[in-house]
């Protein structure tokens, strides 16, 4: 899986991708995470008939609710759909402040979660780790448990994901790559540049 990773992870990196090129190195790596995560969620068994005869599959045990973190988040949302099919969305809007990348919350819009539910937080940038760590604590407040939390991200830094995991230990944190650095301005080094900006076009 580590070269399908890193043939699509070239292709999102170079800065002469064309847009339906990236977005489709953008949907392929989704769909991996997709299945990585789903390796982590508990299975129960179903009795199924086939055309032939009675025989037993499984299938998903918790719920799963994808949280996109607006506005690059909800490019993973279509992907993971194709995995979780019946997935509860809620929305978080938060922004980074480019100047200071602190992040503003603007918009929250999550279902009611039991205690029966997966949750799966998608962004696919993890650079400070700033909107992260806010929607976890969004999460935290609702009462739950980082042991129901999956965190999965298309590239991470280094520094990021260390300030997620000493804050929120218990999450797993599902990604195609952890890059070094963070440059002056917080983007991730070597990265991809904006994501959001070549995904939507707005460069
Ligand atoms: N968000 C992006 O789109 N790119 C980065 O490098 C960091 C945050």
């Amino acid at each position: 899986m580590e070269n399908v990773k890193n043939v699509f992870l070239t292709i999102l990196r170079d800065k002469y991708t064309t847009r339906p090129a990236f977005r489709n190195a953008a949907r392929t790596l989704s769909q991996i995470l997709a299945q990585e995560a789903m390796a982590h969620i508990a299975t129960e068994s179903v009795a199924i008939e086939t055309p032939m005869e009675k025989t037993t599959g499984i299938k998903l045990q918790p719920s799963i609710t994808l949280i996109p973190i607006l506005r690059s988040g909800i490019t993973m949302v279509e992907p993971f759909l194709d995995y979780f099919t019946d997935a509860k969305i809620g929305v978080v809007g938060l922004k980074r402040d480019e100047k200071t990348a602190q992040a503003h919350l603007y918009y929250n819009n999550i279902p009611l979660i039991d205690k029966n539910t997966k949750i799966i937080i998608l962004d696919p940038m993890i650079a400070t780790g700033g909107t992260g760590i806010e929607t976890l604590k969004i999460l935290k407040e609702k009462g739950i448990q980082e042991k129901d939390i999956i965190f999965a991200s298309i590239i991470c830094s280094k520094d990021g994901i260390q300030k997620v995991q000493s804050q929120f230990p218990n999450i797993t944190i599902i990604t195609a790559a952890v890059d070094e650095t963070l440059n002056q301005k917080k983007f991730i080094v070597p990265g991809l540049g904006d994501f959001g900006d070549r995904y939507f076009g707005t460069e």
